[in-house]
């Protein structure tokens, strides 16, 4: 309990020095853009992440656009701008749908607005460059082409100049089932997702995250760590929405437990630059699919403080259960909610459909006020195997 705080990078290292820490991993984006491996690094303490060079593949949206097309990657088209007439102008003439305003920088997942029409396009511009909506995250803005198709996600562990896929998964982000509503942290996740095939994966592999850590690396900025392609499938083919520098939840809930490698051998391997001498392990013919329980509320203002009962009717051959937004509260001798995603199950078998039925039968054994949770996380998954 003398742990620093984890925001003053400098005493978290001097501390990870004292306690003879042999490896730090670090899963938010903030603390990577700001240079937590460095800092890391700097006193000699082995951290899993990319540097934060490196991580602005995430952090800044312009840069990780212009490095997509330097380096070849499959992207939808885009203009930046940092000021409002002139992408007004644009989103109004552009030879294609400029309908997606994305804040350039960090925005923890809400400044990307994927607008209706034109005059919706221009409102959202306007609001980050001129009424300051994101702050500096959203003084500079690109506006995209609204792309259509299926979207699903690849990630990847390198080492710097090696890539080792992961199975494809797909999350939903939307808060309602049949997609729809506002845009969450992910309401859930299924692993491997079937209707992506062995050789798109290979092609993602290849013209995506080998060429980004090729690119990457060029330009002096090596990635160690987790490179995450959240990708659409499109009629004109795959296209790269967007990077993220490290795992994403529920993503990685489901994705973990279908490796059968050791995980802190893999990370080690990544941060001393020879991964190519792991082989990775996934459980074959197995499928996990995660769901979110969620406050009333969520993602706008959430209540806190409900007791959540029915975690003790769930055994580990059920589901597996990652907590998140909840609290113990000692004078009750309860465990309450104390945020927007409460909880998250999992459930890992042979079949994506029975995973997903012994996901939502757990997900259903867990009671408290106002949870609720979407109950198609993996339809499209299953549609397609029922085809
Ligand atoms: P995250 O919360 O995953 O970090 P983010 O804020 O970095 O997201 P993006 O992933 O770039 O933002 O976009 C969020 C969502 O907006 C995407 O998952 C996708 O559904 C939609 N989106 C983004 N770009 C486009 C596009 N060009 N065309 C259509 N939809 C898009």
């Amino acid at each position: 309990n003398d742990i620093p705080d984890v925001n003053n990078f400098t005493a978290l290292a001097v501390w990870c020095q004292k306690n003879q820490i042999n490896l730090v991993v670090v899963g938010p984006e903030i603390p990577l853009s700001e240079g937590i491996v460095e800092v890391m690094q700097e006193h000699g303490v082995l951290c899993f992440g990319p540097s934060s060079k490196a991580a602005e593949i995430e952090s800044n949206k312009s840069f990780a656009k212009e490095f997509m097309i330097r380096h070849g990657i499959p992207t939808a088209r885009y203009e930046i701008f940092t000021d409002c007439e002139t992408a007004c102008h644009h989103i109004n003439t552009a030879p294609y749908r400029a309908l997606v305003v994305k804040a350039s920088g960090l925005a923890a997942g809400k400044g990307v607005v994927v607008a209706k029409n034109k005059i919706e396009a221009c409102e959202a511009v306007r609001n980050m460059l001129n009424n300051g909506q994101f702050g500096d995250a959203g003084s500079t803005v690109v506006v995209e082409e609204l792309l259509e198709g299926e979207e699903f996600s690849i990630l990847c562990f390198s080492d710097g100049c090696h890539v080792k896929v992961m199975p494809p998964v797909q999350d939903n982000k939307r808060v309602g089932e049949g997609n729809v509503g506002a845009n969450t942290g992910g309401m859930g996740a299924y692993c491997p997702c079937p209707q992506v095939s062995e050789e798109m994966v290979q092609f993602i592999k290849s013209e995506v995250l080998e060429r980004a850590v090729r690119g990457l690396n060029l330009e002096g900025r090596t990635f160690k760590g987790i490179l995450y392609a959240g990708v659409m499938v499109t009629k004109d083919g795959v296209k790269v929405l967007e990077f993220n520098c490290r795992f994403g939840d529920p993503e990685c809930q489901v994705i973990l437990p279908l490796l059968e490698t050791d995980l802190f051998s893999i990370m080690m391997s990544c941060v001393k630059g020879h991964l190519n001498s792991i082989d990775l392990q996934w459980r074959q013919n197995s499928f996990s699919v995660a769901v979110v329980i969620c406050s009333r509320g969520y993602p706008g203002v959430c209540e806190k403080g409900k007791i959540i009962t029915g975690l003790e009717n769930i055994t580990s051959s059920d589901a597996v259960i990652f907590e998140a937004g909840t609290s113990y509260d000692s004078a009750a001798s309860q465990k309450v909610t104390s945020g927007g995603r409460v909880l998250t199950v999992v459930a890992t078998t042979k079949s994506l459909e029975k995973s997903n039925e012994k996901a939502l039968d757990a997900a259903g054994k867990i009671v408290f006020e106002g949870a609720f949770y979407r109950r198609d996380i993996a339809k499209n998954g299953i549609n397609f195997l029922e085809r």
